[in-house]
């Protein structure tokens, strides 16, 4: 039921009819997605302002050693650092899968750099540098401008409000469009609030709120260890010889762990997905247990798990994950949030009722999101220009609907609305057919199942031993039209 002109541009595969328009577009961003995004809606013909409140652009990749002032990252008046990278972070995707699809993330030919499959975060924020540079994005983009305020206009136009770092007031303009890039791996999502300070009404809504949530246990507000969130983990060494609890299974969670097993006295792992009685030291570590959730926490510091052990502990470490946080956005209920649900959202980018002028790009997740943003860009960018049609405000909250529906019916909680996983190669093709592209290539979807594989089975490994070397030759020759 989808409507479709297929765009002009790049490789076209019919001719569209329609004249373009040139839209203002506001991109609140300039990570990886708002760069991506930049690139597209200027190609398509659009007038383009990236705003970015960081110095420099990366988002994520700029790593820092700095950490916010609340180690659990729930104060909300807390000075916010964007990043979660940590210091040993290397990517868990190849180069050869990450990159955007026309700008591959090839080794340097001289060796410099660094050369690894899997590099180091320095490595991927010098390939978002050179994509910038390469297509003169940094034009487009206005640094130390964080943006406070969207609000929709009488004549549906939007006022974007933002404030220049170290300036006084604030700066209103008047976008035809705003495209929201800004990252969802900032705002910690975490299983317990012992926040004291809170009235007792509000913390026995927080309490109820939480109570909801996937890591829960009694306690938790007089333990008198230190907690913190792995948004504000840097490095492993201020954790020599401690007793840490280590909360969630996440990417992040299993790389940290074996981060902190190499300093820390003992590291205990809590997941709740492994049966209740479970108790497993860790193949390879003598430091190292795995533990079914926590039962209890108490004020003499110790921690007792569902499997019925007892560790005094120094620190619990959440890798619980993020939430998705828009503090600017304003669209009378419009959108909302609903336990990490951005809805209604059409595919993951449009809200039905606003479309095309508000839109979303790197909201999945367990994705490879450059080439997935790409996609989102490229489709936004072309239903701006009014190249690619959309569907009807009906048609589209249909649609939307009914993809709520299915993952109801399959008992999929709302925070996994985002969560794309075997879908995403499907959802991205979907995408490129609307704006008349190529979808995604046999090599990158079959590296990526592969790569997956790997990561089971040589879960330390997996990052300097693989078996896919045929897939690596193809995606070389693929390249090679790009980079010859
Ligand atoms: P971000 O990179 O977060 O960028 C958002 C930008 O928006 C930032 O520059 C921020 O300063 C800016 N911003 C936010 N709010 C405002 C505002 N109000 N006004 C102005 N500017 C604002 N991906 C991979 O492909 N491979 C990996 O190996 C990988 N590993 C990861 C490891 C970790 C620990 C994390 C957290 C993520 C990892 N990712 C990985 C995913 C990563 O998030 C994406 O690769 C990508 O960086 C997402 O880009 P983004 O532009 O959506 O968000």
């Amino acid at each position: 039921n989808l409507k479709r002109t297929p765009t002009t541009h790049h490789f076209p595969m019919t001719k569209s009819l329609l004249p373009i328009q040139s839209r203002n577009v506001a991109v609140i961003g300039a990570g990886a997605a708002g760069l991506i995004a930049a690139r597209e809606l200027r190609r398509e013909g659009h007038r383009v302002v990236v705003l970015e409140k960081n110095n420099r652009i990366g988002g994520t990749w700029v790593y820092t050693p700095r950490v916010e002032s609340d180690p659990l990252g729930v104060d909300p008046n807390r000075a916010v650092i964007h990043t979660s990278l940590y210091s040993s972070l290397r990517t868990n995707l190849p180069r050869e899968v990450m990159g955007f699809t026309d700008y591959p993330f090839t080794a340097r030919d001289d060796g410099s750099g660094d050369p690894r499959r899997f590099p180091g975060h320095a490595e991927v924020l010098r390939y978002l540098e050179e994509f910038v540079s390469e297509f003169g994005i940094d034009e487009m983009v206005r640094f130390e401008s964080e943006v406070v305020n969207v609000g929709l206009m009488e004549n549906n136009k939007w006022k974007v409000k933002s404030k220049l770092r170290n300036v006084d007031g604030d700066c209103d303009e008047i976008y035809d469009a705003v495209v929201v890039c800004n990252g969802h791996y900032t705002e910690p999502r975490i299983a317990e609030i012992p926040e004291l300070s809170l009235c007792a009404a509000v913390k026995m809504f927080t309490m109820f709120l939480i109570s909801l949530a996937a890591f829960t246990f009694l306690g938790i507000d007089v333990w008198p260890g230190k907690q913190m969130h792995s948004h504000n983990y840097r490095v492993p060494e201020p954790f020599r010889n401690q007793v840490i609890i280590l909360v969630g299974s996440s990417a992040s969670a299993v790389d940290i762990c074996r981060d902190l097993a190499g300093v820390a006295k003992e590291v205990h792992l809590v997941s709740r997905s492994v049966a209740d009685g479970t108790y497993e030291k860790q193949p390879g570590f003598d430091n190292m247990w795995l533990h079914s959730m926590i039962e209890s926490a108490h004020d003499n510091g110790a921690v007792v798990f569902r499997n019925g052990h007892t560790v005094h502990a120094d620190v619990i470490l959440h890798c619980t994950g993020y939430k998705y946080h828009f503090p600017f956005l304003e669209t009378n209920g419009i959108v909302t949030m609903d336990d990490n649900r951005v809805g209604p959202l059409y595919k993951h980018v449009f809200p039905p009722v606003l479309a095309p002028w508000l839109s979303f790009v790197g909201l999945p997740w367990k994705v490879i999101p450059f080439p997935l943003c790409e996609y989102q860009s490229k489709w936004i960018a072309g239903v701006l220009s009014g190249q690619i049609v959309l569907p009807s405000q009906e048609e589209m909250m249909e649609d939307t609907k009914a993809f709520y529906s299915t993952l109801e019916a399959s008992g999929t909680p709302k925070r996994y609305t985002h969560n794309m996983g075997d879908y995403q190669f499907d959802y991205d093709n979907w995408l490129a057919e609307q704006c008349g592209y190529l979808g995604v290539e046999g090599w990158r979807k079959q590296m990526y199942n592969a790569v997956s594989k790997n990561r089971l089975t040589r879960p330390e490994t997996y990052r300097d031993e693989w078996d896919d070397h045929h897939l690596i030759l193809q995606a070389q020759e693929d390249f090679i039209k790009y980079t010859s």
